[in-house]
């Protein structure tokens, strides 16, 4: 895959595909920037070399072909505005490939940056349309793609419009090959003890990912909602937590296959339950094999955070993927944020991966303890799952 680096682009006019799905609160407030921040070395870059910049990306999901200001890249460019600190050499365009959007790239020089409205504001997108595809690829000279997180989609932005350029004019931008480089050096090389910890809610979500992992992990720790599914394919009582029953036979031949392979595996030993799926009412810290009928299991409970933590204490490389219990409650956030913790104490190459569970690290304050924090959750599953991912394919030479 070529990088930006690669390229001459001098005084060109160049679009930058990032991803600036962003969170946000009720008010509009963006609630973590990172993913903004970490594009900025290659707007930077082009920016210095006299560029006329274009950046696009998604934002969360419109209904295609409706502008509704809730989706708006506004509060993006605001804050793009504070952190390249070039005010008057930024603007947002009223539309993708509109009457607006022409006219704005069409007047930029070298060193202003325009922003285009969000991509699935149009049909053509999530279609990977061709016609949208080449409206895109006629505002520009270079085609950069530095959204992680959207290349596991076949959208216009990630693979039609690509394929507009040839390898002379198209690459990943910085963000892209690090995390690509990252993902794909550790996968294939890692330094053991290699520990895959993996959470969340969905077994069947990560099923793939999981099977794939064994082939290259020493030791498998589950948490999360997935740990039910685990241990009640081994015959306990899980009262009504979490499970999805038409895959526990799977999670036997994963639990078969590991113990065949070598490959340690841990479930939680206890959990914290409560009767109702809320921040209310009584909870129990009890043993995973007594959660009563009628309790389900939230969290897990400090002895399994222990034992966890003992299981990683030797690991040089962990990859992290899926919260531990439903972290967005309080009361339920324990053990994703002593996870957290305890993954950042240690000297392994840590690589964290998935917004639930990068969320996790930013609010227990452990990024910088990370080795690195992926800004996209299902691209860098769909990597561990050995998959190809679209965005990255178009780019290889
Ligand atoms: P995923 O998208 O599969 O990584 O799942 C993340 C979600 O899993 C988070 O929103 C958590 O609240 C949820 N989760 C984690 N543990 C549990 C659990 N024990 N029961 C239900 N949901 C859970």
């Amino acid at each position: 895959m070529k990088t930006i680096k690669d390229l001459d682009i001098d005084g060109k006019r160049i679009f930058i595909r990032c991803d600036f799905n962003v969170p946000k609160d009720n008010e509009g407030n963006i609630t973590d920037d990172r993913r903004i921040r970490e594009a900025l070395t290659t707007i930077r870059y082009c920016i210095d070399r006299d560029c006329r910049v274009i950046l696009a990306s998604h934002y969360e999901r419109p209904e295609p072909g409706k502008y509704e200001d809730k989706y708006s890249l506004k509060p993006v460019v605001r804050r793009l505005v504070r952190l390249l600190k070039i005010a008057d050499d930024i603007q947002l365009a009223e539309d993708v490939i509109g009457p607006d959007a022409q006219a704005k790239a069409a007047a930029l020089k070298g060193g202003e940056v325009l922003v285009l409205e969000n991509l699935r504001y149009e049909v053509g997108e999530t279609q990977n349309d061709e016609a949208f595809a080449k409206k895109l690829a006629s505002m520009v000279d270079i085609y950069i793609n530095d959204a992680f997180g959207a290349c596991h989609r076949a959208h216009a932005s990630i693979d039609a419009m690509a394929r507009q350029f040839d390898d002379a004019h198209r690459a990943a931008g910085f963000l892209l090959a690090k995390e690509v480089d990252f993902f794909e050096k550790t996968l294939e090389n890692p330094v053991r003890p290699f520990v895959a910890v993996v959470g969340g809610s969905k077994v069947s979500g990560k099923l793939e990912a999981l099977r794939q992992l064994l082939d290259k992990v020493d030791k498998v720790i589950i948490g999360g909602g997935m740990a039910f599914t685990f241990l009640k394919a081994q015959g306990m009582e899980i009262g009504n937590s979490l499970v999805e029953d038409e895959l526990l036979d799977e999670a036997r031949t994963i639990m078969i296959k590991a113990r065949k392979q070598g490959v340690k595996f841990y479930l939680p030993v206890d959990v914290v339950c409560a009767e109702e799926f809320s921040d209310q009412g009584h909870i129990k810290h009890i043993p995973a094999q007594e959660i009563p009928v009628g309790w389900m299991g939230l969290d897990i409970g400090s002895a399994s955070s222990e034992l966890f933590k003992q299981v990683i204490q030797d690991a040089e490389t962990i990859i992290w993927n899926g919260p531990m219990g439903v972290y967005e409650m309080d009361r339920f956030s324990k053990g994703s944020f002593q996870m957290s913790h305890d993954i950042a104490a240690t000297d392994a190459t840590a690589i964290v991966g998935g917004g639930d569970t990068s969320d996790v690290a930013q609010k227990a304050g452990d990024v910088d303890g990370m080795t690195f924090v992926s800004t996209g959750g299902g691209a860098s599953l769909n990597l561990i799952e050995g998959k190809k991912l679209p965005g990255i394919e178009v780019l290889k030479v």
